[in-house]
């Protein structure tokens, strides 16, 4: 029997609509590399489970940026499913992900991160969720070199930005029945912007009494993480922090092919999206891990209020990966990307 409201952790704050049997038209970005063959094994499952999705594919040419077609989809339909996309390092366009979180103001990027049973690895219980600030810190795309053989990469922090996300994180513990919040800095160091940045979050955490709130720098959330990942709840972190520290959390649960993530805007606009990039070594084998893209499809359904479809969809992985007989190649399997989601489609 599954209840209405899930507590799961693949889930973000806002159920912006309340469960319906309209069909929503979503926007399909499939992305490349990996990207098309994990898109359609999304397809597959949902197909399963007769979700009331009505798919609206773009394509988004790494090359040439953002076109007008995919920010008319979203603008229209509000929400997103993107797989990966390519961005070249050091030199050309500012990355198509950051555009398209800038773009339609997707402040709140939230990462859960769980120990799969069945799954081994060195800890079993990781249960913890990154909210990362997603708009401003080094990730501004203000850079410049100044002069010859120096190069400047402008972080901003504002309180704005910084109460919104520490707001963010509160209520999405509330929410989901969390206990702690964590907020993660290096202001022993950068004192003016991380500073404000836990300032920010210290002032908002009194609104929430029944959440407890501490302080960790990012150095020793590092480490804590690693000696003991269970003592982490809620972590909410400045941008570049939150992309790293959600990578290193991958790693404790056995890699990015279990990640999720949901970049959350206002008035329900969000765009979902696995952590995990183009994968490029294993692009076009068959080869992919769907799962984090199918977890955040699931994070997708239950911000859509389809909290029944998203169990069906979550329990079927869920128990895939405990029985561990059908898994991809990255988890130590030998299964391919379509052997696995017909797994996914036979439980459902
Ligand atoms: P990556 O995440 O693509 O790959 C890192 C490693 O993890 C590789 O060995 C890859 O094979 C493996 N891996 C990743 N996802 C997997 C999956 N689903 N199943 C099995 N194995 C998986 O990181 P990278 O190689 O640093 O980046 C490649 C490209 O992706 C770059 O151009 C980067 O800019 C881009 N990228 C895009 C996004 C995004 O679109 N949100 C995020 C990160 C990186």
């Amino acid at each position: 029997m599954f209840s209405r409201k899930s507590l799961s952790i693949f889930s973000t704050l806002r159920n912006y609509s309340s469960t319906t049997s309209k069909i929503q038209r979503v926007t399909l970005i499939p992305g490349d590399g990996i990207g098309p063959e994990i898109a359609e094994s999304v397809k597959k499952v949902f197909s399963a489970v007769k979700a009331p999705i009505e798919w609206e594919t773009v394509v988004v040419d790494a090359n040439t940026g953002i076109s007008k077609e995919v920010i008319e989809s979203i603008k229209t339909n509000k929400i997103g499913l993107k797989g990966p996309i390519s961005t070249p390092i050091g030199t050309g366009h500012q990355s198509l992900n950051l555009g398209l979180r800038k773009t339609f103001n997707l402040y709140a990027n939230v990462r859960p991160c769980l120990s799969v049973p069945g799954h081994k690895t060195r800890y079993d219980d990781v249960n913890t969720v990154v909210i990362r600030e997603n708009t401003e810190g080094e990730y501004s795309g203000i850079e410049n070199q100044p002069v010859k053989g120096v190069a400047q990469s402008i972080k901003i922090i504002t309180k704005e930005a910084s109460t919104r996300i520490a707001n963010y994180a509160f209520q999405y513990a509330m929410a989901n029945g969390r206990k702690k919040v964590t907020c993660i800095h290096k202001a022993n160091i950068m004192k003016q912007s991380d500073g404000l940045f836990v300032k920010s979050c210290r002032e908002v955490s009194t609104r929430y009494p029944s959440v407890k709130y501490e302080e960790l720098t990012i150095d020793n959330n590092c480490m804590q993480l690693v000696l003991n990942p269970a003592q982490l709840d809620v972590m909410v972190l400045p941008n570049l922090y939150g992309d790293i520290v959600s990578d290193l959390c991958a790693g404790l649960i056995g890699g990015l092919g279990l990640t999720p993530s949901g970049n959350i805007g206002d008035h329900g606009t969000a765009i979902f999206e696995a952590v995990h990039g183009t994968a490029p070594d294993i692009a076009g084998k068959n080869l992919a891990n769907p799962t984090a893209l199918i977890l955040s499809s699931i994070m997708m359904l239950r911000h859509l209020g389809h909290f029944y479809e998203a169990s069906l969809i979550e329990n079927a992985v869920l128990n895939t990966l405990s029985e561990g007989k059908v898994k991809t190649k990255d988890l130590g399997g030998q299964s391919t990307c379509t052997e696995y989601t017909n797994e996914l489609v036979r439980k459902i």
